[in-house]
């Protein structure tokens, strides 16, 4: 549930959203380890024209790399030179929820807003 994260908690008209997120690990052909992140589900945020919530589609899909350390990400950001990748530093404690909020938050639109809000039903909540 949305409402577990606690940074996500508070972006979202309904905490109880549910997400789908998989991470599988793996290595590339190289042998350096990455991530793959994916996340999908449906959320509700509030619009910013008419404060009314707006159901808003989560699908993320990343490619995350792991670094052992600043250093290393950032000798691996050169070598990868490829801005849909990126590099995260994970030291022996890799905070997996963290990585996949992130991933949702960097996917929301900065300003929620419905095509036409017209067009949506009045509701008095
Ligand atoms: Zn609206």
């Amino acid at each position: 549930m949305v409402g577990d994260f606690e940074r996500l908690a508070q972006e979202f008209v309904n905490p109880e959203a549910l997400l789908q997120f998989r991470v599988c690990g793996g290595q590339d052909a190289r042998g350096r380890p990455q991530l793959h992140c994916t996340v999908k589900g449906n959320v509700e945020m509030l619009c910013q024209r008419c404060l009314k919530p707006v159901s808003v589609a989560v699908d993320s899909d990343r490619l995350l790399y792991l670094a052992a350390s600043e250093a290393d990400a950032d000798r691996l950001e050169t070598a990868l030179a490829d801005e849909d990748i990126e590099v995260i530093v994970a030291g022996q404690n890799l905070d997996l929820a963290g990585v996949v909020e992130d991933e949702v938050l960097l996917g929301l639109p900065i300003v929620p807003m419905h095509a036409d809000c017209s067009m949506e039903p009045a509701a008095d909540v």
